[in-house]
């Protein structure tokens, strides 16, 4: 085990769907390889997943993010796709079109409906989503605690341009938007629908307040890790957490890479930069929720800024290439959240 100043029993993750899964992924890869400073495979990895892309379809709870985390981390995944079960078969997808059902640009898989079935079974029957998460990974035993950030109803919508509307907007449901749209109309505001009233879900807290290390992985900026901050009790924790609190960039060279980022944080007024990216979060000792901040090698000469804004950073190579390649990123940031000299 490489020497740091940190001791990690306890990791928590404020995690999205794909590009937080993929971290995670490789970050777990890192703790049974020995790399990550002050860790081991006994370190107990918690993740706080974001709910707030969930919905009901066809009578059916879906919940995106935590079935992308858990299929990710139980090695069910279709890893070409990035979500979604792999070896799926679509007969349910097409029986529903021929019925003329709508939507049917949203795509459940065969297999992915178990899953989707059990979920919305036991939510009918009683138990909280917490419960039912903890029931489908009993299957998957994915290797860490996954928390959703609440039990309760929370979703993002998306205001578009409408010109057919009398107001010139119109508001669509997150997966209209990436999914049917595409993300390819400028999103001119995110709302999201019931954070306010919701609480975190039971052990959300205590898993920031009691770690040693909370990371910010390279998940969406608004609709992944923002719809977690955004849950009342949350960002607080994560300010006040006597752990260091590390984020890797989500957007490398100006892009992100894949997924939606420059949509979100165009729509909010945030450049679409790895600095920016971390200005945003902010420092902690400047009403931030960020002690360390990691870019990408090519956001290099963003660093001075960052620092010079009060946040620990550096520069490493951020892109996903596999599980070796993104247990090294788990490394470096733990290395900068330690304060260890890489
Ligand atoms: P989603 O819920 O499926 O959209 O997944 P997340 O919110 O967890 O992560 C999506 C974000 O991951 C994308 O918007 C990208 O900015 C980021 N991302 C994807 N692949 C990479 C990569 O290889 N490196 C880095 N640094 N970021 C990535
Ligand atoms: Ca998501």
């Amino acid at each position: 085990m490489p020497s740091s100043t940190l001791v990690l029993r306890r990791i928590t993750v404020l995690s999205g769907g794909v590009g937080g899964a993929r971290f995670i992924q490789g970050l777990l890869h890192g703790l049974r390889t020995g790399v990550v400073p002050g860790a081991s495979a006994a370190t107990e990895v918690t993740v706080v997943a974001n709910t707030a892309d969930d919905w009901w379809i066809h009578g059916l709870k879906v919940c995106p993010d935590l079935d992308t985390v858990m299929y990710t981390l139980g090695d069910g995944i279709d890893v070409e796709r990035g979500w979604g079960r792999r070896d799926e078969t679509w007969s349910a997808k097409t029986e529903l079109e021929a019925y003329g059902v709508e939507p049917t640009w949203f795509g459940l898989g065969d297999r992915d409906i178990a899953t989707h079935l059990v979920r919305t079974q036991m939510l009918e029957a009683g138990f909280t989503l917490s419960q039912v998460t903890e029931a489908l990974c009993r299957r998957w035993q994915p290797g860490v605690r996954l928390l959703p950030m609440t039990d309760d109803r929370v979703e993002t919508h998306v205001a578009i341009a409408d010109a057919d509307s009398p107001s010139g907007r119109r508001v669509v449901h997150f997966q209209e938007y990436w999914v049917r749209l595409r993300a390819s109309v400028p999103a001119e505001a995110v709302v999201v629908v019931g954070q306010d009233a919701a609480v975190p879900a039971p052990g959300v807290l205590d898993a920031i307040t009691d770690a040693d290390l909370v990371v910010l992985p390279p998940s969406n900026p608004v609709v992944s890790v923002g719809t977690i901050l955004g849950v009342p009790g949350v960002r607080d924790a994560v300010r006040s957490t006597p752990a260091p609190v590390v984020g890797l960039s989500p957007i490398v060279g100006g892009s992100h890479v894949h997924g939606m980022a420059a949509q979100m944080l165009t729509s909010i007024g945030v450049e679409v930069g790895a600095g920016a990216v971390g200005a945003h979060y902010g420092a902690r000792s400047s009403g931030g929720v960020l002690d360390a901040w990691l870019v990408d090698e090519r956001d290099a000469e963003q660093v001075p800024a960052l620092e010079a804004a009060g946040l620990r950073a550096a520069a490493v190579p951020l892109m996903m290439d596999g599980p070796d390649a993104t247990a090294a990123m788990a490394a470096a940031a733990v290395s900068l959240a330690a304060g260890d000299t890489a």
